[in-house]
């Protein structure tokens, strides 16, 4: 029977991502997915900073910047009257890595081409049938017939996920709308192709958002248009039928004349559902991403959530697979990621609301209120904030208890009351430098390993008690005083991270442990955090 560490069921995004983190950390990893070969089509067309910033450290973001639209912004129209312009800008939280306008097929081209240079391929054609565990691994019976032992199994196989079917992982939630019309089309019209275009409309909203061409050198002309379609519909539409409906929409509630649709490259129809699973984990079998939660489509937070949640488990499963850390430490996956993702289930609930809004209350509330609002500056600060995903912190979850399991004072997180980043949150794109001298930024140093801030001259315990616990993979880091321009970015932007401080940062961005250089204070942070009370076994 083949064997291997992990088998990560499903190659989208967020089990390419994994496959990737796991790899690049020693783990054994094989990846199985039922389709012939990779998706041509792409559902998602926009990622925020943080996914940007998770596709910078897995190695696998590479021309992706300069491939994506520049087209970071909204308009909004109440009939042909633009009444609001909202627009991306710098998220100001010294991110390494840019939000982008592009396509789920390109990123997800970027993850394998990085996963291959790992030495890892996607397996087409071979889905998921069956699985049982035991207290060692698990057995799973994939398309070929054959059974596949794997220490660990990971659901990243989308919201039909059979993997959380077999594992008995229940996933409630509700149909938050009724049906939408999506095209990608070959369109002319005289329609600004420098951001995303909104109609509200009492019959339902439109976008229009410029997407790239999928052949290079061709015609600037493919649109992707979103349409609210209720009412009474039988059965699934044909392409034709949602093209021509399409069309009919787009005449009758834009106020802009269009060509005819020339040739579409994908055309669904979906409705909306809000659903989170129980558990993100039952034995030896995980979930991530759309397995675990169901998104709409506004705001562009399922992929962007899907890659978060592969980055967190990533440096967790390696440590357990490795023998460095107990299987407890999964536990905190969980712990840190679902109230994340009940949290992103509310706000693209609610805006998926807002935007279908079809009462006279309603409406007035989001024509009058909602949309003039999009033009102030603060909103659109907040917006770029809030979509972006660089406010996720751990602070409350279990890695950043500051009472019992980290060993310091309550009441005095990381160490430090009140001092930014605390334990748990994430650490801005820090001007540092290396053990040799060398300038460098914080985030270019992470991929497989763990950053250790220390000050000049206390750097030896610190750094013998990191890698104690977590090996060679440990990269100690001077703070810089000063502002090396690296990357462009400037060091404008206050921090609270001194040059004396001690600082434990691990592999996906967020603060493990923070104090002065006392070895004592970092040793029990990593016992707790990787074993309890006992050194691990492998
Ligand atoms: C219209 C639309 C627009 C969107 N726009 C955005 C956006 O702009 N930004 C954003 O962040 N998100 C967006 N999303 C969400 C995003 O597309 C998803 O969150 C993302 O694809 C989830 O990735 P995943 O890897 O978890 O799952 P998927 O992409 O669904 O991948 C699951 C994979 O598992 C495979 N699989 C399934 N069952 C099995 C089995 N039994 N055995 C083996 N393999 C299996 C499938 O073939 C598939 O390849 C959008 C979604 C929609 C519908």
């Amino acid at each position: 029977m083949r064997t291997t560490d992990v088998l990560v069921v499903g190659a989208g995004p967020t089990g390419l991502a994994l496959a990737c983190g796991l790899l690049s950390q020693g783990a054994s990893v094989r990846v199985v997915d039922r389709a012939a070969g990779p998706a041509t089509t792409s559902r998602a067309n926009f990622l925020h900073a943080r996914g940007s910033e998770v596709l910078n450290r897995l190695g696998a973001l590479g021309t992706l910047p300069s491939e994506a639209l520049k087209a970071m912004t909204i308009t909004t129209y109440v009939g042909n009257r633009p009444v609001a312009r909202l627009r991306f800008g710098d998220v100001g939280m010294r991110t390494a890595a840019p939000p982008m306008l592009i396509s789920q097929a390109r990123v997800e081209a970027a993850l394998r081409a990085r996963l291959a240079r790992l030495g890892g391929q996607p397996e087409w054609a071979t889905p998921l049938l069956d699985a049982s565990q035991d207290a060692d691994g698990v057995t799973a019976v994939l398309g070929d017939g054959q059974p596949v032992r794997a220490r660990w199994l990971v659901g990243c196989d989308g919201t039909a996920s059979t993997t959380r079917e077999l594992s008995g992982i229940g996933f409630p939630g509700t149909r938050v709308s009724e049906r939408f019309l999506l095209a990608d089309v070959h369109l002319d019209w005289d329609l600004d192709r420098t951001g995303t275009t909104g109609w509200v409309h009492r019959d339902g909203m439109v976008g229009a958002m410029p997407m790239p061409m999928p052949e290079p050198g061709g015609p600037d002309d493919l649109w992707r248009i979103l349409a609210y379609d209720p009412g009474e519909h039988d059965g699934k539409p044909t392409e034709r039928q949602i093209l021509d409906r399409v069309q009919e929409i787009l005449s009758e509630r834009t106020g802009h004349s269009t060509g005819p649709i020339r040739g579409a490259t994908w055309a669904s129809a979906f409705s909306v559902h809000r659903r989170l699973a129980d558990s993100y984990r039952r034995g030896r079998m995980l979930l991530v991403g759309d397995a675990a939660h169901a998104h709409a489509p506004f705001g562009g937070q399922g992929m962007l959530t899907g890659l978060g949640d592969a980055e967190n488990l990533a440096w967790k499963l390696a440590l357990v697979v490795s023998g460095q850390a107990r299987d407890s430490l999964l536990d905190t996956y969980q712990s840190e990621r679902r109230p994340l993702a009940a949290k992103v289930l509310r706000g693209s609930t609610a805006t998926t609301r807002v935007n279908i809004a079809s009462g006279p209350v309603g409406r007035f509330l989001r024509d009058r209120m909602v949309v003039p609002l999009l033009n102030v500056s603060a909103i659109q600060r907040w917006a770029t904030y809030s979509t972006s995903q660089l406010w996720v912190s751990y602070r409350r979850g279990p890695l950043a208890d500051s009472g019992e399991r980290g060993g310091l004072p309550s009441g005095w997180p990381g160490g430090r009351r009140g001092r930014r980043p605390r334990a748990g949150d994430r650490i801005a794109d820090l001007a540092c430098l290396r053990a040799d001298g060398t300038p460098s930024r914080l985030h270019a140093e992470f991929g497989a390993h763990w950053a250790l801030l220390i000050p000049a001259g206390a750097a030896d315990a610190c750094l013998a008690t990191a890698r104690r616990w977590l090996g060679e993979r440990v990269t100690p880091l001077r703070r810089a005083s000063g502002s090396p321009e690296v990357g462009g970015l400037d060091d404008t932007e206050p921090d609270d991270v001194g040059l004396d401080d001690v600082v434990l940062v691990r592999p996906d961005a967020h603060v493990a442990w923070r104090g002065e250089a006392d070895s004592a204070g970092l040793e029990r942070w990593l016992r707790n955090a990787l074993v309890g009370e006992e050194r691990p076994t492998r």
